[in-house]
């Protein structure tokens, strides 16, 4: 991918660059001629430049995840694997109404890829409004500035990543409450990234039982302060898709592809 297309693509003169490619001159089609054969039309570069700006402006992707493809997730254990086939899953029957998925594990194992792999699966076939929404990046709830949530509410597919990071405000707590209610009543998918969840602590009611007194992840502790009813709605909305593995950011600093 060429840096310098992404690059000038970003500008307010974005239609305009791409009617200047220089590769296509807008066409969107490369013709490409081997010697003694017949010319032929394959799609110019631009149109994967154009897809990828257009997730980070319209779906809000961050750029770090611009290369988090399906084809390029790395199976190296068993739960990725099963999570690989959970994501790969979802697309096909996408949007036929089952359920939304809860990728959970420890950070750098691969989940945020995954859900942003979903999001690039879906968004060419469809106009549909997907939406990402880093959890932690979320503005503070201002009254009579609902907007924000309001429109991550209505978004036809979207993903939260890394559920419940930050502060567990009141603020947060119930803004989640009525993100997960909202989208639950309209049938709306939804996909979730967070650490590590186990069941019973998490949604189990009453008190923890005596003897399991592993610390509880930022998701789990987000969630158990969640009203019940909330929890129950999440718990019902979403496949929790457990991961687990090594941090690959550590084992391989130079890969970019796995978040
Ligand atoms: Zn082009």
């Amino acid at each position: 991918m060429s840096t310098a297309i992404l690059n000038r693509l970003e500008t307010p003169q974005a239609k305009q660059t791409r009617r200047e490619c220089p590769i296509c001159q807008g066409t969107g089609w490369e013709i490409v001629q081997a010697a003694g054969q017949a010319s032929m039309a394959k799609p110019c570069i631009c149109r994967q430049a154009t897809k990828i700006v257009r997730l980070r402006n319209e779906v809000g992707v961050p750029a770090r995840y611009d290369r988090c493809e399906l084809e390029k997730f790395q199976e190296l254990n068993p739960t990725l694997q099963k999570a690989r086939e959970a994501a790969a899953r979802f697309i096909e029957r996408y949007p036929r109404w089952s359920s939304g998925l809860f990728f959970t594990g420890p950070a750098g194992v691969g989940k945020t890829h995954l859900a942003v792999a979903i999001l690039k699966e879906i968004f060419p076939l469809r106009g549909e409004n997907l939406r990402f929404c880093d959890w932690r990046a979320l503005p503070a709830v201002v009254p009579g500035q609902p907007d924000v949530w309001r429109q991550l509410a209505d978004a036809d597919l979207l993903v939260l990543d890394d559920f419940g990071s930050g502060p567990a405000t009141a603020d947060r707590l119930e803004a989640a409450s009525f993100l997960l209610h909202a989208r639950y009543n309209a049938r709306k998918l939804t996909v979730l990234t967070g650490g590590p969840l186990r069941w019973a602590a998490t949604f189990g009611r009453g008190p923890r039982r005596p003897g399991n007194e592993k610390p509880l992840s930022h998701t789990e502790r987000f969630i158990r302060q969640l009203d019940p009813g909330t929890r129950f709605r999440l718990a019902e909305m979403c496949r929790i898709v457990p991961v687990r593995g090594e941090d690959y950011r550590r084992l391989f600093p130079r890969t970019t592809s796995l978040f």
